[in-house]
């Protein structure tokens, strides 16, 4: 086994690999970027579908108590009034008399301007919400704002869901969407940007039985993230204090990660009660109750609410699938992701740009195309070829050769223990599909063989 070194997985080693290969570039690079604001690459953009895809899987798809939404980004403003997003969404913050820079109060561990050392202002309160205009006059009345949550998309849906899909409680409904804040301290990468994205559930219930849907919920939310082959010990679950709390939250849990630069949150999980759709019902006068048809009686559902970050848990995949060992005399990188997460599934790699090898290999190329995502490379050396595709997290590498003309077999490379086999090309979707399954590739087909690189 090659020997792994003692290196420990940083931001910068993160960051520099999401660049260099395609994962993640800083917004409107060739501009300078714009602060905290990121591009998913060619690589990046097939992960992140990938985690969402798990998630929409597990909280959609395989449920019958949960529908999907996709709500507007701009809502009406009075929905922000109602949420008490407009009151109560903002952070205090301090500005340097010297260089004007502002600061969120709770970040701050001293007294003065942590850039320069100047004095600072008296903490002010600031809202995270964007404002922009609707319609062609920028006035106050044609004030709207980019929604900071996907959260209350759901919320005012609730009689639509309900009158139009007959779900009865206990039911929830999902969300996938873009949110926006103006957040005071942005960094550590893609963990804290202004624009980003949410996966939210809103799992309404009935009042009295909400204390064991929400231990429910954070056990569920759990797994999910063992689920993505997140290793146990770098999450831990952290119950808010009762000062952290929102004044109509009845209790709530961090999922939090080990992320290099410290434990932090992945996703909150919240007992909400039934402030929101008390709240909604009061502002815009529709009756937001539901019926019991075992009790016969009209009540407003308490809300148990995951939420979690599609950019945050994307972080999260990629720091815990980083890896590095010592293999003949070099680093080798690679990112471990399960194979449900990998950008790229297979990749195809030719041992010559001659003909016939070249035409033996489009056609296992195209042929494989059918069912997974594969790249074909044939670029630099094998080595070279294979170091590249361990550091993108490809689980698996088809190599042909000359040999292949002959025998019409072809190389199996598995990315987390090199370990090489060799079998029968009319045999590499079933092969590869057991491997996706999860089955022991030491089982071999008539004619395989296996080997160590
Ligand atoms: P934090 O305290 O880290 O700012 P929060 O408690 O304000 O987060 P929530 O309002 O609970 O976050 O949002 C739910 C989830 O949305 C968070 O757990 C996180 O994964 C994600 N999220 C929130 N703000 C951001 C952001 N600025 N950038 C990236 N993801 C975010």
């Amino acid at each position: 086994m090659p020997e792994k070194v003692p290196a420990k997985v940083t931001m910068e080693k993160i960051v520099s690999l999401c660049r260099r290969r395609g994962f993640i570039f800083p917004s409107s690079e060739i501009y300078g970027g714009l602060s905290s604001c990121w591009d998913y690459g060619p690589l990046g953009v097939e992960l992140k579908r990938n985690i969402k895809q798990a998630w929409w899987q597990s909280a959609v798809h395989e449920r019958d108590d949960m529908v999907g939404l996709d709500t507007s980004i701009l809502m009406h403003p009075q929905v922000w009034a109602s949420s008490g997003h407009l009151a109560g969404f903002s952070d205090p913050l301090v500005e340097c008399k010297t260089c004007h820079l502002r600061w969120r109060v709770d970040d701050l561990k001293e007294n003065n301007c942590p850039s320069c050392g100047g004095e600072l202002t008296e903490p002010r309160m600031f809202n995270l919400m964007f404002k922009t205009f609707m319609g062609p006059i920028e006035d106050e009345a044609a004030t709207v704002y980019l929604r900071p949550e996907t959260a209350q998309g759901m919320f005012v849906n609730f009689g639509n869901v309900l009158n139009t899909t007959r779900k009865r409680l206990p039911f929830g409904i999902a969300q996938i969407g873009k949110a926006f804040r103006n957040e005071i301290t942005t960094g550590n990468f893609i963990f804290r940007s202004r624009e980003f994205e949410q996966m939210e559930i809103e799992y309404f219930v009935k009042p009295g039985t909400d204390k064991e849907w929400f231990d429910y919920w954070v056990q569920e939310r759990l797994n999910w993230y063992l689920n993505l082959g997140i290793k146990k010990d770098n999450l831990r679950l952290r119950q808010h204090m009762k000062t952290e709390l929102a004044h109509y939250a009845l209790d709530c849990y961090d999922i939090e990660y080990q992320f290099p630069m410290g434990w932090a949150e992945l996703e909150g999980i919240a007992n909400r009660g039934n402030f929101d759709l008390v709240q909604h019902a009061k502002y815009s006068g529709k009756n937001l109750e539901y019926f019991d048809d075992e009790t016969k009686k009209h009540y407003v559902p308490y809300v148990i609410e995951p939420s979690a970050g599609v950019d945050r848990s994307t972080l999260a995949v990629l720091c815990d699938a980083y890896d590095e060992e010592l293999d003949n005399d070099e680093i080798r990188v690679v990112l471990r992701f399960d194979t449900k997460l990998a950008p790229i599934k297979v990749a195809i790699l030719p041992l010559s740009r001659k003909e016939p090898v070249v035409e033996l290999a489009k056609q296992v190329y195209t042929d494989l195309r059918q069912c997974w995502i594969v790249q074909y490379d044939d670029a630099q050396s094998i080595g070279r070829r294979y170091r590249r595709q361990d550091e993108i997290g490809t689980p698996y590498c088809v190599t042909i050769d000359f040999q292949s003309l002959e025998d019409q077999q072809a190389t199996i490379r598995e990315r987390d223990s090199m370990n090489q086999i060799r079998v029968p090309i009319s045999t590499l979707k079933t092969v590869l599909t057991a491997k996706f399954n999860g089955e022991d590739l030491f089982v071999l087909p008539p004619g395989g063989q296996i080997w160590k690189e």
